[in-house]
Parts: C-alpha cells; structure tokens; sequence
C-alpha cells in the first residue's frame, strides 16, 4: 500500500484517485472547488483541508490540475513539505516550458519528479484505460510505472523532463489536423453525390485511413460508434481540441518550428468554439464546416 496525495479531483482526476483506492492504495485528495470536493467525498475519497496536509507523509503526489501556471503555483505551494525523495507526477496537460519548469523547481527540492499526461478522455479515466505520455528521468519512470498501470492500459516513457508534455501536444496537434482533414472529405463527397458509407468503405482501408476516419468517425451511422451517433456529445470536447492546439502552438513558436497546418486547425476550432461549441465533442467540427458551407453559399 503506498501514500498518495491526489491534487485536482474534476472529471480526470476523481475517477484516477478512485482506480487508486481501489487497487488498495491509501489516498487523501484536495480539490479547491466545493462542488468537486462533493462529489470526491460521494465516491468514498478522504479529503484534507488543505493541499499541504494532503502531501505531508505521502510516498507520490498526483497532480490533475487545468493549466501549467496552476500546476506551478500548487508545486511551490507544496513541493517544501513533501517527504524528500518522494515523487511528484503531473497528469495536467500544461505548456512544455512549465513542466520542464516543474522538474527544475523538484530537483532543487530533492523530489523525483515526472510530467505524465494522458490520453483517453474521461471514460478511460473511469476504466482505468488512459495512456500515459511521461518524461522524466528512467528511474522515475520505474516509480511512477505500477501506478499508471493502475490508472491506465499503456505508459510511454518519452525522454527526459518535459517529453511527455511535447509528446501529448505533437499527438494532438496532427488529430486536431486530420479530425478537420476527415470532416472536409465527408463533406465534399456529399456535395459531390456520393454516399458517406461509401466514401467511408474506401477510406477506412484506403491512403485516407486514420484514426479520425476509422474509429472516430464525424459522420452519424458510419464506422463504430461514436459521438456522432450521440449528437457529438463529448467525449472530447472541442474547448479541450482548442487547448491542446494552442499549446501546440505556444511550443511551436518557442523552438521555432513551422507548423502551418497545426496554427490553421487552432484557427477553426477557436472559431468553432467561439460560435458556442466548447462543450461539443471536437468532431462536431464537420457541422461548423456545414454551417460555414451554408453561410458561403447563401
Ligand atoms: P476539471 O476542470 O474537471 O478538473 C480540474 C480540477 O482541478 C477541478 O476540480 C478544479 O477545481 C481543480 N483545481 C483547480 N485549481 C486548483 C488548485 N489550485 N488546487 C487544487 N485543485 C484545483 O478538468 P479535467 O477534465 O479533469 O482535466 C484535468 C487535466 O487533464 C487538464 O489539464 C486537461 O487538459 C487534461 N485532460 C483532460 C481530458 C478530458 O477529456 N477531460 C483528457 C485528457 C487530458
């Protein structure tokens, strides 16, 4: 049984800890918002009142949290009282230059340290099915490892401080390009007569064939199910997309890497979002396109 001290209990984080719990580790969680500390105490999680309480004596300290500069300030606030030696895991998915930031900041504090994002959206949470992306040093990783095979089905050790972030926003950038690239051609082929189950036969094991078109169709009644037979409920939503695109850019800028089509996709799902879609899954990009179509025709 090992102490974890479990920080951001939302819609990722409460479902983690729990898996935790439940594979019999000792978990005290701190969320700052009343409504999450309500519904982590309804799934059975102990709650400290304070984030410094909660990492006192604990043998790894799980961040969830929104951002990089909330995932700094709840670092400094905490990193002091952790128990040397100890582990601080990042799930957050935060811009590359704070995490690198992170390590910094642990190594002076004689804390192991990783930056693990996920993939896997909320039901992976639940199932204990996420993938993690982790940088750090190897023997962090070896630390970390028997947790994220707790919390998930896969765990990729990257590189070194920072890799695990740049290699969640490199991911996410080429499906929020190839989600747009799979709406544009379900879209034309309809303009131009032809059936969508069919496009979506050659496509699906054609040149074309990606994730986006093969497991994730944007198309209602084509390919598995997905949230397009669910009114694009998401799943993944498209502020999240905005997020992870605009990371990717902010990282793109820094190192000076040219990434026209990944600065083009933030472009549609900011104006995707700003028309009201935050909530809606990211595929729901093809029926923003629709209605851009609607709007240039008339
Ligand atoms: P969320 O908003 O539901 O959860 C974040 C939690 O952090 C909230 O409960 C909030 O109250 C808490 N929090 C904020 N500031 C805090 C502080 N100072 N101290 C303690 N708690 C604090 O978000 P989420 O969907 O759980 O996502 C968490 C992270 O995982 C984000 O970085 C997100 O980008 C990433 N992520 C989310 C998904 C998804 O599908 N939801 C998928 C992959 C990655």
């Amino acid at each position: 049984m090992t102490k974890i001290a479990f920080i951001g209990l939302g819609n990722m984080g409460a479902p983690m800890a729990l898996n935790l719990q439940k594979a019999g580790h000792e978990i005290l969680g701190f969320d700052v918002v009343p409504a999450a500390q309500e519904s982590a105490k309804n799934l059975g999680i102990e709650l400290a009142k304070h984030n410094i309480d909660a990492v006192q004596g604990a043998d790894i300290t799980i961040l969830m949290l929104p951002n990089g500069a909330i995932a700094t300030s709840v670092t400094k606030e905490v990193l002091g009282e952790m128990k040397q030696e100890s582990l601080l895991i990042d799930c957050s998915t935060i811009d590359v230059s704070s995490a690198k930031n992170l390590h910094e900041l642990a190594k002076k504090a004689n804390i192991h340290c990783l930056d693990a994002p996920v993939s896997g959206g909320v039901g992976g949470a639940l199932g204990g099915t996420l993938t993690f992306m982790v940088g750090g040093t190897r023997a962090a990783f070896e630390m970390g490892e028997p947790y994220f095979d707790v919390m998930g089905q896969k765990s990729v050790h990257c590189g070194d401080g920072g890799a695990g972030q740049s290699a969640k926003i490199c991911n996410n950038m080429l499906l929020g390009i190839s989600m747009i690239g799979t709406c544009e051609a379900f879209l034309l082929a309809d303009r131009l007569g032809l059936s969508q189950a069919a496009l979506f036969d050659v496509m699906s094991t054609s040149s074309g064939s990606c994730w986006s078109v093969n497991a994730y169709c944007p198309v209602p009644d084509v390919g598995p199910k997905s949230p397009a037979d669910n009114d694009y409920k998401a799943g993944f939503a498209a502020a999240l997309m905005l997020k992870d695109l605009t990371l990717s850019q902010q990282a793109a800028s820094e190192v000076k890497s040219a990434t026209p089509l990944g600065e083009h996709a933030q472009k549609l799902y900011q104006q995707m979002v700003d028309a009201g879609n935050d909530g809606v899954d990211f595929s729901g990009m093809i029926r923003f396109l629709q209605t851009k179509n609607i709007e240039e025709k008339t």
